[in-house]
């Protein structure tokens, strides 16, 4: 078995890894079983392969029990590197492995270890598992060894519990896979894996993280944004494109639809609704979006309401919006705290567009005082006199189709 003293591997390094850069990849909902289990790891390979088009020459994924592992032919370890990065906005992963998948010998793997653990500093510990236990050693005697190893190499100190740093060994069916740490992936499901919804986009805070959390469960979504124009500038327009762009990297092919509601608005406005102004133009725009979600074969409406955050989300003014439309509306932030979701909206790098100025095709409309306590009777009155239905009709015909595609050096 090659070893190296310590002066030998400061000098020269680590002898080159006999084996191949890959990205190991481990998968959420472990729940799953069968057909589903079936569905979620097809899914999921589609939606890999997609994230990285064009990010080396051949990508070849690999489905295991459990695991996923993405080859790169050809490609280097700065390119895998590269591919591990972007593989962890894939929905339904739960970690992402830059690791090398090396022959099955206890030689090989010792060379990757050593390899890894190259240039380090502090503690660290060996945890091996085999998916195949026809390996010659028990996953203890691998721990040993390759922990022996490490130690007259770089002298480094053993430490099982809470070590620096931890080579994780994997014994596979056709390979061993040997990598340290890893990046964390969203979780969740595969998108695509439950439907597609349509969700109602604002310039705020609040619906771009309603919508990474409908994706995450799966939801392949559509976004609809109401402008104020042309009463407003086009800014809202520009907010809610540069939003989509940055959660398209969840799932790819996003498609944005704009619809003018500046007239609408004022319609509304003048039909007397009054204290009702901003819960009836809120069911003007589901019924739109239920129009538009019909068209594009989207089975739910997404909202980012959170109960009780403004006037427009208590309870009484919920139900009367839910009574607009056919289809269920989701509102995954229901239960959420503002700053919970903030902080959400931060980690998926939308918080800072949100929070960009814009004219809010709102503010133009809003009573000095809102009703909270909204009556279904008085909203369908309102209705009436607008003529809802065609109205709803005109506004999903208005709307613009853009496809804002995230791009990697974007952002
Ligand atoms: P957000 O931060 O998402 O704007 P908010 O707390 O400001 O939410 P509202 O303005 O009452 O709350 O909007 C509630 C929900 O209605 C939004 O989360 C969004 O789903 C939808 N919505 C509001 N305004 C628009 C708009 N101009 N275009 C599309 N959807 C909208
Ligand atoms: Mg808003």
């Amino acid at each position: 078995m090659p070893t190296l003293d310590a002066a030998t591997a400061s000098v020269t390094g680590p002898p080159p890894v006999d084996g191949e850069p890959c990205v190991l990849l481990k998968l959420g909902e472990v729940v799953l079983k069968g057909k589903n289990r079936e569905r979620f790891e097809r899914r999921l390979a589609e939606n890999v392969r997609a994230a990285v088009r064009g990010m080396a020459p051949r990508v070849e994924i690999v489905r295991r029990h459990g695991v996923m592992v993405v080859r790169a032919p050809g490609a280097d370890e700065a390119a895998v590197e590269r591919l591990a990065a972007r593989i962890t906005d894939v929905m339904g992963i739960v970690w992402a492995h830059r690791a090398w998948a090396v022959g099955k010998d206890p030689a090989s793997v010792e060379r990757a270890a050593l390899a890894l653990m190259a240039g380090r500093t502090g503690s660290f510990a060996v945890r091996s598992r085999r998916r195949d236990k026809r390996f010659p050693l028990t996953s203890s005697e691998l721990d040993r060894t390759v922990g022996a190893a490490i130690v007259e190499a770089y002298g480094l100190p053993v430490r099982l519990s809470d070590p620096d740093h931890t080579v994780s060994i994997e014994v596979d069916r056709d390979e061993v896979f040997v990598f340290t740490g890893g990046l964390p992936g969203q979780g969740g499901l595969p998108v695509g894996m439950s439907g597609r919804a349509l969700v109602l986009l604002s310039g705020g805070i609040d619906s771009p993280v309603a919508a990474y959390r409908m994706m995450r469960r799966g939801l392949r979504v559509d976004f609809l944004h109401f402008s104020g124009m042309p009463f407003t500038g086009p800014e809202s327009i520009y907010k809610a494109y540069a939003l989509v762009r940055e959660l398209d990297r969840f799932q790819g092919g996003s498609r944005l639809f704009v619809v003018p509601f500046g007239k609408a608005q004022q319609q509304i406005k003048s039909s007397g609704a009054d204290r009702l102004a901003v819960v009836a133009q809120r069911r003007v725009m589901l019924r739109t979006a239920e129009l538009v979600a019909r068209r594009l074969g989207g089975a739910a409406l997404v909202t980012g309401d959170a109960l009780g955050q403004v006037s427009s989300q208590t309870l009484a003014n919920i139900t009367a919006l839910d009574d607009a439309v056919e289809l269920p509306i989701l509102r995954p932030l229901i239960g959420m705290d503002k700053t919970e979701i903030m902080d959400q909206a931060r980690r998926i790098r939308t918080l800072s567009i949100s929070e960009l100025p814009d004219e809010d095709c709102c503010t133009l409309l809003a009573p000095r005082r809102a009703e909270t306590r909204a009556r279904i009777e008085d909203l369908r009155l309102i209705e009436k006199r607008l003529d809802v239905g065609e109205l709803a009709e005109r506004l999903a015909e208005s709307a613009q189709e853009h496809r804002p595609a995230y791009a990697e050096s974007a952002s």
